[in-house]
């Protein structure tokens, strides 16, 4: 079991390391298990997981990817 910060209420998610996601109990977002997923860069992934799941995941990754960048300034 590995615990993930759920991105829609900050809560801890647990997540079995070989799951791709969870869903958080608190808020009922999709919690991505990035280290796992293969979304990011599999060609195939809007046909294996669905578009709405690809479009949700790019969402949350170009979210974290903004605020890192803000905090760096
Ligand atoms: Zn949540």
């Amino acid at each position: 079991m590995s615990i993930v910060k759920c991105p829609g209420c900050g809560g801890e998610v647990e997540m079995f390391s070989t799951d791709p996601m969870a869903i958080c109990e608190a808020c009922g977002k999709t919690v991505f298990n990035e280290a796992n997923t293969c979304i990011r860069y599999c060609i195939h992934a809007e046909e294996c997981w669905g578009k709405e799941l690809c479009d949700e995941f790019r969402r949350c990754v170009e979210k974290e990817e903004v605020s890192a960048r803000s905090d760096t300034d």
